[in-house]
């Protein structure tokens, strides 16, 4: 990987590699697909949250007043749609103060830039700490312009989490951002033409939502001349590393 993913983060854990083989297999049904997405979620966002600030909080136990430790940044949570919102309640059951903040961003299909459809961000930032949530960041152009959109906003620091990255997002992502941390459980080997990581797991939100009957699945369905050709230039931009 080129020196600027140091930001780069793959989990360690044995238990996510379980449960990532399982997330993987194409047998598995968006039940368990939806329950597995949830306690990866935990897992990485323990991980992911390792290094957040603490600040002295006095309190009382039933035997004595102790000093005591709590969290200190305000925390938001930016799931990218669609495939990012089965990743928001698990976050919010470890750190159910966090808020959740939705952004959405479609391709131009002449420009092939994101485009911004739906931001209802007050003007001022009311968190320090972002995570972006994503179950795949495949070229990495949405967390990029994700990213783009929070340290505007006034965010101190962003975080990205995500399930599987391609080297290409993690190149897009980090070349663009190099003080965001990536967290995944795992970095897999390339994207294909259109544009999904291989061997990734398929559509990540089309396996959480049952949704398997768009376009992209009827017979003779060839892959997006443009997605293809983002593909392409990222690839290329790898290579030249
Ligand atoms: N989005 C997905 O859902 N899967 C991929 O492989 C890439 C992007």
């Amino acid at each position: 990987m080129p020196e600027t993913s140091s930001s780069l983060h793959v989990s360690p854990h044995p238990l996510v590699a379980h449960k990532l083989a399982l997330l993987r297999d194409k047998h598995t049904e968006p039940k368990q697909f939806r329950e597995l997405v949830r306690e990866l979620t935990w897992l990485l966002g323990y991980e992911a949250m390792a290094d957040l600030t603490l600040q002295p909080s006095r309190i009382e136990t039933p035997l004595e007043p102790m000093d005591a430790q709590r969290l200190e940044p305000r925390v938001g949570l930016i799931p990218i749609l669609r495939a990012g919102l089965g990743m928001v309640d698990a976050m919010l059951e470890l750190l159910p103060t966090a808020e959740v903040w939705h952004i959405g961003l479609y391709r131009d299909e002449r420009t092939l830039k994101p485009v911004e459809y739906y931001n209802k961000l007050p003007d001022a930032a009311t968190v320090q700490v972002c995570l972006i949530l994503d179950p795949m960041l495949a070229t990495g152009g949405s967390s990029a312009a994700t990213v783009d959109i929070l340290k505007h906003w006034g965010a101190a620091r962003v975080k990205q989490l995500s399930l599987i990255a391609a080297p290409e997002g993690v190149r897009t992502l980090s070349s663009t951002h190099p003080d965001v941390d990536i967290h995944v459980a795992a970095l897999d080997s390339h994207l294909n033409e259109r544009g999904y990581i291989v061997p990734g797991l398929g559509d990540a939100g089309d396996r959480q939502f049952g949704t398997f009957a768009g376009p992209a699945s009827e017979p003779g369905h060839g892959p997006d001349p443009h997605t293809a050709e983002v593909v392409r230039n990222l690839q290329r931009d790898l290579r030249k590393e």
